[in-house]
């Protein structure tokens, strides 16, 4: 917890705020063992269908109808929890059944890849810091987002659309010597634009297009204006725990969001003397896809009777805790009915 700490008003003193904030980490490996315990508890109980996509969803007079292939499903409460991987699918449901639907934010940005050491005073006490800072040019907001201490940093596939993210084993012998963060700029779009998601999208694409996937890049590359490559990566300090190509950023992220990257490297230096070092990896890009939200009453119900949303799909949660009690409450409300 962040409660209490030192960091705090250091982090003041060089205009960054230490969100409050408690951390519980599970661990990739962990993770693996709540969803095994929670199989076995449910097993008995609950029919299970692996590798089955849902391909559509119906409303019909006294329900619902699940369309999987060849087979169909019939039901009176229909809770659908499709994640972030699911969105465009949502979006087709609930263009489909008539239920509004709104987006207009996009988190972009870079995930950071350095000795972990340079950060251990932080994530040693606290595991993971969340930082904001303003920045001076723009007054926008960059946080760290998914600190990963000795964890390592992968890809990610939304949609065909690769981008890059972290994680972090509990077992010390699946660690590394690197620490791993994303920096992220918070992009708000005003009317007449609706499509945030599309925007991120735009921009992963063009990374993808340079790169074939990711980009890496070496911070003192981008702050010298030049691309980095294989020979300047392996020469370096850091060893990159994902195989990326090495690239230019400033090619790919638009200029008001790559200032604010700098911007928060050099002021998260203040606090971490190294972050700015010329060995420190960017990656890019990062992109924090925030589903459309479905319009959805206090029960996590639509405007269609027994029909509801939860999880991540629903543009509500944003996180595994909070996705696991959105379900945990739709379970209850149901429960007592
Ligand atoms: C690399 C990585 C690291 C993360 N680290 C953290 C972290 O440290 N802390 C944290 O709180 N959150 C973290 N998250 C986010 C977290 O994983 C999500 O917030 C959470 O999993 C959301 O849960 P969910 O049940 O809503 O969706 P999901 O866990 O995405 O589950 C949705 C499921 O629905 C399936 N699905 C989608 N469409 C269909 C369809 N048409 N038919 C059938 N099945 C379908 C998907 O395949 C998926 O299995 C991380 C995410 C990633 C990718």
């Amino acid at each position: 917890s962040t409660a209490g700490t030192k960091f705090k008003k250091l982090c003041m003193q060089n205009k960054l705020k230490l969100l409050d904030a408690s951390v519980r980490h599970l661990g990739t490996d962990i993770n693996y063992v709540v969803l095994e315990n929670m199989y076995a508890e449910l097993k008995e109980k609950v029919e299970f269908h692996f590798n089955s996509s849902v391909d559509d969803l119906e409303a019909s007079s006294d329900g619902y109808r699940v369309i999987c292939g060849d087979t169909g499903y019939e039901c009176d409460q229909c809770i659908v929890s499709v994640g972030r991987s699911g969105s465009k699918w949502m979006e087709k449901i609930c263009e489909r059944l008539d239920i509004s639907t709104k987006s207009n934010r996009v988190d972009l940005g870079v995930r950071v890849e350095l000795p972990a050491v340079i950060f251990s005073h932080l994530t040693d006490e606290l595991y993971e810091s969340k930082i904001v800072y303003r920045t001076e040019k723009f007054e926008d907001k960059v946080r760290t987002f998914c600190m990963n201490p000795y964890g390592i940093v992968v890809n990610e596939n939304t949609n065909g659309i690769v981008t890059v993210n972290g994680h972090s084993y509990e077992d010390p012998a699946k660690q590394t010597e690197n620490t791993n963060f994303a920096l992220l700029v918070e992009k708000h779009f005003s009317e007449p634009f609706k499509d945030s998601n599309g925007y991120g999208e735009s921009i992963a694409r063009l990374s993808n297009m340079l790169g074939g996937g990711v980009l890496v890049q070496r911070f003192g590359d981008l702050i010298r204006g030049r691309r980095s490559t294989a020979k300047r990566i392996e020469e370096g300090f850091v060893r990159p725990t994902l195989s990326a190509e090495p690239g230019d950023l400033s090619l790919v992220l638009p200029k008001r969001i790559l200032d604010g990257i700098i911007e928060m490297v050099y002021a998260l230096d203040k606090i971490a003397p190294g972050t700015a070092n010329d060995d420190t990896l960017l990656y890019g890009v990062e992109v924090k896809f925030y589903n459309m939200e479905v319009q959805l009453d206090e029960n996590l119900e639509t405007t269609h009777k027994g029909f509801y949303v939860i999880g991540d799909g629903s543009g509500v949660t944003h996180s595994l805790s909070h996705a696991s009690a959105s379900g945990v409450y739709v379970a209850r409300k149901i429960a007592e009915k």
